[in-house]
């Protein structure tokens, strides 16, 4: 089992309900089991075009799925919650999930990076991430996730 964060991020549509039932479907994926999720932040949109603020959080998971089989996962999730591939990169979105750090690995494909490429510069990662695993250590930066936070 591997123990895994997920990023979840909503700004449009019913946003409460988006991160929900995002998080239930993980819960609900085979290999994947939620253990606990952080309190949610409501935050500014970072680039992109102006749009409604998001509200974020992050979900801790045990996991059996290999990383590229969980961003599968993931990504179906996204779809099942009416996601459409052709939106912009920094647009508005009903649902956005991440996989920010996956045990200590270090993955580095085209399509697929872990740790996640800006997890350590967005505070609406790092402070819902704090309150779950203050101690975890960032396994490219050598930092403990409250270092992070407090960089
Ligand atoms: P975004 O628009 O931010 O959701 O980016 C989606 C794309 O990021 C997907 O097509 C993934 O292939 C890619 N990606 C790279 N690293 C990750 C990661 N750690 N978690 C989720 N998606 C990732």
């Amino acid at each position: 089992m591997a123990r895994v964060f997920i990023g979840v991020g909503s700004n449009q549509g019913d946003r409460l309900a988006n991160l929900s039932r995002a998080v239930q479907r993980l819960g609900a994926t085979a290999g994947i089991r939620v253990v606990q999720m952080a309190t949610i932040y409501e935050t500014r949109p970072v680039g992109g075009p102006p749009q409604e603020d998001f509200l974020n959080t992050v979900v801790e998971i045990d996991t059996s799925l290999p990383p590229r089989e969980l961003l599968s996962a993931i990504q179906a999730v996204e779809v099942q919650l009416g996601r459409t591939p052709s939106r912009e990169q920094w647009g508005p979105r009903a649902i956005d999930l991440d996989i920010l750090l996956y045990d200590d690995r270090v993955v580095q494909e085209p399509d697929l990076v872990i740790p996640h490429a800006l997890m350590h510069e967005r505070r609406f990662v790092l402070e819902p991430l704090v309150q779950l695993a203050p101690d975890l250590v960032h396994p490219v930066l050598r930092k403990t996730v409250s270092a992070l936070l407090n960089d």
